[in-house]
């Protein structure tokens, strides 16, 4: 009964080695030819031991032995033995030499010396001698099997080698202390590793049923990490413990990333505000006073002609804020009437403004009654202190794109796709090919990150408008000089507007001109807009989609087209509320709070994370791609961070050899933090 279980083993043993051997040889042509090669010790007997397993059969090995040695013959013959010698093994191999010549006559052996020029291994730089390995395992083609004849870290850095290079796999041959003769061969352990196995292990290890369920698509040099790191960065999650999100934003922001929606009327910023404001009132030498004399007029309120502008200034701060709703509510309408009072430009009078308050006031203007969640209408308001009521002016849109950027860079944004309305800037005499000039040139002083741009059509603002946008995107997609600078057209504004289809005869000239396009859909409007978006108006992503969720069939579509989604957490917080699990993780929760970001990616569907409005949001992209994590139940393994930001490159509206280019750097990037494990504890 024994006996027929050992020769099973054996059996088994013998179909495995020579089956995943086999096929290995088949790739490398069919090789008979095999050859050995280990470092040679003090002891030559331990390398005609190996020598013996090829060549002398039938040894009374024990039965495992026998089995691997089956197998390896039914390999090939060994042909070539390669011995790694130092000064102090020289003579050994010389013995070893002549022996072998006399013994091993009829079986047409090679003996080669692989001599390293050191007096003896431990004395020596391990680099070189690694160098000098790599090199010979290197030259060797097909066939090769590493064996442990000694010198424990000459066949570590063999077996890297082979793991590198390719060789069939590692032999090792053991004897029990006192039986290392070769004549004790029934005593001996033999230990064969096939490199399939290694490889194998790998592979199983990436087709885990628990990564299946995530997008199996990441960074590609990732997926030659070592299994550890793959692990950790698969177990180690962010978003979860508040004493660890310092850290947690410090490694996210070291990260590259891309921000795929951002606009550029939503940087608005207390302190960037009152400097704008500051340089356009001295730039056209405005008579602040005057502007805010009319402002106090145009919300009748008495105005104390004896207060400076500062005090001028507090007293409209004063009176927006007592009237009830958002202090901004019916502002552009407020600038609009002090202007015909004062004879000054709208964007002036909110200069005036602007110069004349301090950070605090601005700050209180801006946020006054909008903690938690709020309507998007008034998630708009936040900004009418900026965007087209303030940017009309050359230095009033460079200072706003250069904060931007130096804020982006800052935070390793390496790439970032900055959507605006140029007709929407035009008030101050500019046209909008000026504007669209002025934000080119602006960028390009700034090497560090790839700056491209959308323009943004409305769906609730006059038509003429819209078409306007259309025959500029085109006019810049085309125009030789600024090719690539404008990469794509948005279709922004009120979801409520019926038929999302009638947009596209105003959005036809794009796909004559093939302009790639996003469009916000399902942020607070319905799914059919999601499904309008994509089938009557040929979007490629969508901005927020949050409402795609409701819809199964629809994410299947959304997935199989591989449209993008660009979500924005802070702003989708801002105006949806979901649940945060980092900070209340006890609290019950309602499904249709829970952000479905992580859905999304369980489906496979190509996420991105974004920061819209970065002023309004008060949000940088790192902090975005955080705040993903603690709205998500469970918080994001680093592994799904790192498919997140992939994922905004990927999506990038960019031609594919600049894509590819850029990828290269930011994989190189990205791998280099990995391997050298500069991970969130560190
Ligand atoms: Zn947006």
């Amino acid at each position: 009964m024994r006996k027929i279980s050992v020769r099973l083993v054996f059996l088994l043993l013998f179909y495995e080695i020579s089956i995943s051997s086999i096929t290995i040889l088949e790739k490398r042509g069919g090789c008979v030819e095999l050859a050995l090669m280990t470092p040679l010790g003090r002891n030559k007997d331990l390398i005609l031991q190996f020598i013996d397993f090829f060549c002398r059969p039938n040894l009374p090995y024990n039965d495992e032995a026998k089995g691997i040695q089956a197998g390896l013959l039914a390999l090939g013959r060994l042909r070539h033995v390669y011995c790694i010698t130092t000064q102090e093994t020289a003579s050994v191999f010389q013995e070893l030499k002549s022996q072998i010549s006399e013994e091993f006559q009829s079986d047409n052996l090679q003996l080669h010396e692989i001599a390293l020029p050191l007096s003896d291994i431990n004395v020596v730089a391990e680099e070189e001698t690694r160098r000098l390995v790599f090199e010979q395992v290197k030259g060797i083609n097909q066939g090769l099997i590493i064996a442990s004849g000694g010198r424990k870290n000459l066949t570590h850095a063999l077996i890297e080698a082979g793991l590198l290079y390719g060789c069939l796999g590692y032999l090792s041959i053991t004897a029990p202390h006192g039986k290392e003769r070769r004549d004790c061969v029934t005593d001996f352990q033999v230990y064969w590793l096939p490199i399939e196995r290694i490889l194998e292990q790998k592979q199983e290890y990436l087709d885990l049923p628990s990564l299946k369920d995530e997008i199996v698509e990441n960074f590609r040099s990732l997926y030659i990490l070592p299994l550890n790191s793959l692990n950790r960065l698969k177990q180690e999650t962010i978003g979860r413990d508040r004493s660890r999100f310092e850290a947690e934003l410090m490694w996210l922001q070291a990260l590259p990333k891309a921000d795929l929606h951002c606009h550029l009327g939503g940087e608005v910023q207390p302190k960037l505000l009152h400097a704008i404001g500051t340089a356009v009132v001295n730039e056209a030498h405005l008579h602040a006073k005057t502007a805010l004399i009319a402002l106090c007029s145009a919300l009748k309120i008495g105005c104390n002609g004896h207060l400076n502008e500062i005090g001028l200034a507090k007293s409209i701060k004063d009176a927006l804020i007592s009237r009830g709703s958002h202090p901004l509510d019916g502002f552009s309408q407020l600038l609009k009437d002090a202007s015909e009072i004062s004879k000054m430009k709208p964007y002036e009078v909110n200069a005036c403004l602007l110069s004349a308050l301090f950070e605090e006031d601005i700050s209180e203007l801006m946020w006054q009654g909008c903690q938690g969640v709020i309507s998007l209408q008034r998630y708009m308001q936040i900004g009418e202190l900026g965007g087209s009521n303030l940017l009309q002016t050359r230095t009033a849109i460079q200072m706003t794109l250069n904060h931007l950027l130096n804020e982006a860079i800052r935070e390793n944004v390496r790439y970032i796709e900055i959507r605006c309305s140029p007709k929407n800037y035009t008030r101050g005499g500019l046209s909008s090919k000026d504007v669209m000039q002025i934000l080119i040139e602006t960028a390009k002083a700034h090497e560090s990150i790839l700056v491209n741009f959308i323009i943004m059509g409305t769906r609730h603002k006059p038509q003429k408008r819209l078409r306007a946008h259309v025959n500029l995107a085109i006019s810049f997609a085309k125009e030789e000089s600024y090719y690539n600078k404008v990469c794509g057209f948005d279709l922004a504004g009120d979801e409520n507007i019926k038929g999302f289809f009638e947009f596209r005869k105003y959005l036809k000239p794009l796909y004559d001109n093939f302009v790639q396009i996003t469009i916000h859909a399902g942020e607070v409007g319905e799914t059919v807009n999601i499904r309008d978006a994509i089938y009557e108006l040929n979007a490629r992503r969508i901005g927020h989609g949050l409402k795609l969720i409701e819809n199964k069939e629809m994410m299947n579509y959304v997935r199989d087209a591989g449209i993008a989604i660009e979500m924005c957490p802070t702003s989708n917080m801002q105006t949806n509320g979901y649940h945060n699990f980092a900070y209340d993780p006890h609290k019950p929760c309602d499904i249709k709070k829970i952000y479905p970001l992580k859905s999304y990616m369980m489906h496979g569907i190509a996420v991105t994370v974004n920061t819209d409005n970065r002023g309004i949001s008060r949000t940088t992209l790192s902090e975005e791609l955080l705040r993903a994590a603690q709205l998500t139940e469970g918080g994001l393994s680093q592994w799904e961070v790192l498919q997140l930001i992939k994922n905004g490159f990927k999506a990038a509206f960019l031609p594919l050899n600049e894509k590819n280019r850029l990828f290269k750097q930011v994989d190189k990037e990205v791998f280099g933090m990995v391997v050298k494990g500069k991970g969130i504890r560190d």
